[in-house]
């Protein structure tokens, strides 16, 4: 951390200063005194100094971290990719390409169970589904709650598909206990209660980056999360907000590269909800595997224009099934 003083702060104010913060924070100070002003460097554990507490003192004119404010998910601290086991057969982190799909909200056991027999035989490693949906719109369907993950564990027993669904609430995490990946919602990528939750869990936590989301915050995010003791987490690009409104969202594919560079965490991407629209989740799917992605999730319905929610995002697994052989093709070649 570097520290600019005001110019012509006196000497002994400067000293005052330095040894408050050898005292306060485990770390060493640097002192360089130019012409005009004094600059001191923070040598040490400077991720619990608070930059705000510093930037307030009357002889500070600035302030700067020099290194990245998470640790846990800091691929600087932890060189090697991170394998997440989710289930016997399944596990990401370790160069597989993992498919996620299904419906946005699980609808009925008809259709929660048809969809999982299909998106498995073209090749889906995994079930997602939304129980607990968080609309925009109050008049909205809302999900089938409860009786939504009962219907999922249900498709789990026909499938064998390990299941990955959305939390909303702490109070609902004892009610997850059953689901194989966790998913926090980009709507709740800041709902740091739920996040310290889900750090007292060995769930793996698939954490969705926020709508308006700089990467530095989303990992500040999974921070929370491992933090608790959770090393579990997976992060999900999923399209920020920009000004461009021909798609729903602006799928962030340099995102890809740069997690994968700054953290050791693995990262999954989501076409459906950075497009909003069926005909874009192939050519963002690929994008996002030609980049360096260890996952997909991609929402699959088997009649997409009467679907509950998101219907035009939702491919049907005629589309899915075409798309997963190409991705599959895609991963092999770039091995
Ligand atoms: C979802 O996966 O259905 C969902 C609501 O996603 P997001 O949080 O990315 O909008
Ligand atoms: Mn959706």
């Amino acid at each position: 951390m570097i520290i600019v003083l005001k110019p012509s702060t006196p000497p002994e104010q400067i000293q005052l200063f330095a040894d408050k913060l050898c005292n306060d924070y485990e770390v060493k100070v640097n002192r360089w005194d130019g012409v005009h002003s004094t600059v001191l460097g923070l040598i040490g554990d400077t991720h619990t100094v608070d930059i705000e507490y510093i930037d307030a003192q009357d002889i500070v004119e600035s302030v700067k971290r020099v290194q990245e404010p998470y640790k846990k998910a800091n691929r600087k601290f932890h060189p090697e990719n991170t394998v997440i086991k989710i289930s016997d057969n399944v596990s990401i982190g370790d160069g597989s390409l993992q498919i996620m799909a299904g419906p946005c909200s699980v609808e009925s056991e008809d259709q929660i169970v048809e969809i999982a027999k299909k998106v498995k035989n073209s090749g889906a490693t995994l079930l997602r589904g939304g129980a607990f949906k968080p609309r925009t719109s109050p008049y909205a369907f809302q999900g089938l709650k409860s009786e939504g993950l009962d219907l999922l564990k249900l498709a789990r027993k026909e499938t064998g598909l390990p299941i990955v669904s959305e939390i909303m609430r702490t109070e609902h995490i004892d009610m997850f206990e059953n689901v194989d990946v966790i998913q926090v919602g980009a709507r709740n990528m800041q709902n740091f209660d739920l996040l310290k939750e889900l750090g007292k869990t060995q769930k793996p936590i698939l954490l969705k980056r926020g709508l308006s989301a700089t990467i530095e915050e989303w990992l500040m995010s999974a921070e929370y999360i491992m933090a608790g003791g959770n090393d579990n987490v997976i992060l999900c690009e999923r399209g920020i907000r920009t000004y461009e409104n021909y798609t729903r969202n602006t799928l962030d594919i340099s995102a890809v590269p740069i997690v994968k560079k700054l953290s050791h965490l693995p990262v999954v991407v989501d076409p459906s909800h950075a497009s909003g629209k069926s005909w874009l989740v192939e050519p963002l799917a690929m994008a996002a595997v030609a980049a360096g992605a260890d996952g997909l999730i991609i929402e699959v319905h088997n009649d997409p224009p009467h679907a509950l929610s998101d219907g035009a995002q939702s491919l049907t697994p005629e589309q899915f099934d075409k798309i997963a052989e190409k991705l599959v093709a895609l991963k092999a070649c770039l091995k």
